[in-house]
């Protein structure tokens, strides 16, 4: 297993969000997690990235290794694991160049970094026109989109994508995550969480449903998106 996650806890302020949560992610998988509003899907994966504290007792280990060793800065640096946080954390004040060039910082494969930027602006043309605009005067779409180019410009082993699909047209969500496949096919590992099921359950292979907190259900994508609970809960009957 690439990642491997057990009995993952989580608290805010004495309120528990994860209760003790378990789940796999293989090398070269597309995993989802869907889950409605402050089910815990955002916690789960800044948990992983190191972001907040896991609760004593919890286990996730990454290529063997333990995860709870590592700081913030070395999950990403050291172990090339990328998070696209949810609402866009980009440099308002950088251009969309700079922002794209800041996320590969750690790279040393300058060539790979060129076709990286093409494949960007190929994506979202949108940022190749506005390369020298500042971040903060993108529209909140045009943020998305540089958030998840920033992403892609990382040099990345493990994706953690909090709802990519927020704020982009459904076109554009739908060449995103033609994109992200590509991406995956050139062996990125992804583990996405979605409200937006029935997109995140057509794009992952597998997937979790996460309900205050608690792993309820699991399956491959097709089970899941035929299961009666899931299409009544998530999926609009
Ligand atoms: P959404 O789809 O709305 O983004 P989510 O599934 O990502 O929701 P989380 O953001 O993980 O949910 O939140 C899980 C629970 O933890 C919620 O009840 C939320 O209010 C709470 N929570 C999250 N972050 C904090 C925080 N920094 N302080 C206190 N409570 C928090």
């Amino acid at each position: 297993m690439l990642l491997s996650v057990e009995n993952l806890r989580v608290s805010y302020g004495g309120i528990r969000a994860l209760h003790g949560v378990d789940f796999q992610v293989a090398e070269g998988e597309i995993v989802c997690i869907i889950g409605a509003n402050g089910a815990g899907k955002s916690t789960t994966l800044k948990a992983i990235s190191r972001l907040v504290p896991a609760e004593p007792g919890s286990k996730m280990t990454y290529q063997g290794e333990d995860l709870l060793q590592y700081t913030p800065d070395k999950v990403a640096s050291e172990l090339g694991i990328v998070q696209v946080p949810e609402g866009r954390r980009i440099f308002g004040n950088l251009t969309v160049m700079e922002n794209l060039k800041l996320a590969t910082y750690a790279r040393q494969d300058h060539e790979q970094i060129q076709e990286d930027l093409k494949r960007v602006f190929a994506l979202f043309p949108r940022l190749a026109e506005r390369k020298k605009q500042e971040g903060a005067t993108l529209s909140g779409g045009e943020q998305q989109m540089l958030a998840v180019g920033r992403a892609l410009m990382t040099g990345r082993r493990l994706m953690l994508l909090d709802e990519p699909s927020m704020g982009l047209a459904p076109l554009l969500m739908q060449d995103m995550f033609e994109s992200l496949k590509e991406i995956n096919q050139e062996g990125t590992t992804i583990l996405l969480v979605e409200q937006n099921a029935r997109m995140a359950l057509r794009f992952a292979q597998r997937g979790y449903v996460l309900e205050n907190g608690n792993l309820v259900l699991e399956g491959s994508s097709d089970e899941l998106l035929t299961d009666p609970e899931v299409k009544q809960a998530y999926l609009g009957g």
